[in-house]
């Protein structure tokens, strides 16, 4: 049986896309359509290592579909000599949000996309291009079995201490107010792979994994189960992150909406765009620039990267807390799987966990060390590059099949 997976991530103007040999564990393409609804659209793929672009001037969520499709088409035709729906065995598909209903990935039924349509209102900046994703790809390959992966779906174990807040319990029964995580793809993926990498079975360990991309958060994963993570009921709550502020005094929002003058909607908007590493160092919302300025004596950004390490630092410790007792730390994301300093400044904090930073080996990422950046006396830290397209595959073939 073909072992191919189409992988999409609808976002409100772009899709990320990737062919992946889900059994081989190869992705022969990836790309990204972007600037949707603009006369900049843009399609950009690589197929073994080269680039190549296209311009989809004004293509709509459907048009760059298409676009990605054709592309997609030209490339397996050559390749194997057949159409690409001979080649397929199904799609899997991001979606954000799957409130209490979804535990796992799902194939994808008339009944399955009203749960995701109604469930919705959680993320309503997310979920909406997931459906469209969804309902364009149906409509292009009627015939194909499609899968939805959720971000929560991974964090539906945790118990409900943890996932409640102290609010009136009528918010959460009625409207669905409650921590949810996100990120649970690639938690998921690093700790599988962390388990591999210590060679001990994913059932028996007790992790913990910090995703540091543009979004962060971090998650304690024990015997296989999230039992406890950053995020909330939406991602912006917990660690500091490229432009989201993490926690901060609930009270904020009606203080600066008086001292500003501004609606509920913009202190949001502020505290989701103009926050995070950008609003703190006032330059960038890019750790690797942060660094280069810090390195050149830009105090604020030297400012924003310790305010970023020590939140990381203080709620990792909080994490083990519902661990009980610590196998290893897991560093992931585009921060966490580069930057040597942030790792060391973090773990240089968590004396308290057992923790010893290996200089050299921190330096080289845990490449030279099965993963490993710490003594060999210390708790394990491990560098694990997240995949979560392999993951959406995986879930894919194992669905379909
Ligand atoms: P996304 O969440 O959008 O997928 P990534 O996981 O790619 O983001 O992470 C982006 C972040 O990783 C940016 O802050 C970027 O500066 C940071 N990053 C990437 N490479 C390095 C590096 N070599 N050193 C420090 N930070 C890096």
């Amino acid at each position: 049986m073909q072992s191919n997976v189409l992988v999409i991530n609808c976002g409100s103007s772009s899709i990320k896309f990737a062919l992946i040999d889900a059994d081989a564990g190869v992705e022969w393409v990836s790309g990204l359509a972007e600037r949707l609804g603009q006369p900049e659209a843009l399609l950009t793929w690589k197929i073994d290592g080269a680039k190549e672009s296209e311009a989809i001037v004004n293509a709509d969520h459907r048009g760059a579909m298409q676009a990605i499709i054709a592309r997609l088409q030209d490339v397996v035709l050559h390749r194997y000599g057949e159409t690409l729906t001979a080649r397929l065995a199904g799609i899997g598909h991001r979606v954000v949000h799957g409130g209490e209903s979804f535990t796992a990935s799902t194939l994808i039924n008339q009944d399955v996309l009203a749960e995701i349509k109604r469930v919705s209102h959680l993320a309503p900046l997310h979920n909406p291009a997931n459906v469209l994703g969804i309902e364009t790809a149906q409509a292009l390959f009627p015939q194909l079995p499609q899968v939805a992966v959720f971000d929560t779906a991974f964090h539906q174990t945790m118990p409900r201490q943890a996932f409640l807040y102290a609010v009136p319990y009528t918010y959460y029964t009625e409207l669905g107010v409650r921590r949810y995580g996100f990120h649970g793809t690639s938690h998921r993926y690093v700790t599988r792979r962390a388990a591999e990498l210590l060679e001990r079975p994913y059932e028996e360990l007790a992790l913990i994994s910090a995703h540091l991309g543009n979004g962060c958060s971090a998650a304690a994963v024990l015997n296989g189960k999230s039992v406890d993570t950053t995020m909330g009921l939406t991602p912006l709550e917990g660690l500091v992150m490229g432009t989201r502020s993490g926690d901060v005094d609930p009270s904020l929002h009606e203080f600066l909406a008086g001292q500003l003058g501004v609606g509920l909607g913009e202190v949001t908007q502020i505290l989701n765009k103009k926050s995070g590493l950008l609003g703190l160092s006032d330059l960038n919302n890019d750790m690797r620039s942060l660094e280069t300025a810090a390195a050149q004596g830009h105090e604020q950004a030297q400012l924003a990267i310790d305010v970023f390490c020590y939140r990381l630092a203080k709620y990792l410790a909080a994490l083990a807390v519902p661990l009980g007792r610590l196998d290893a730390i897991i560093f992931t994301g585009g921060i966490g799987e580069n930057s040597a300093s942030v790792r060391a400044r973090t773990l240089a904090q968590l004396a308290i966990l057992g923790v010893r930073t290996d200089e050299s080996r921190n330096q080289n990422h845990g490449r030279l060390s099965n993963g490993r950046i710490t003594q060999d006396s210390s708790t394990v830290a491990l560098v694990v590059p997240t995949n979560e397209e392999a993951m959406i595959a995986a879930d894919t073939i194992t669905l379909v099949r």
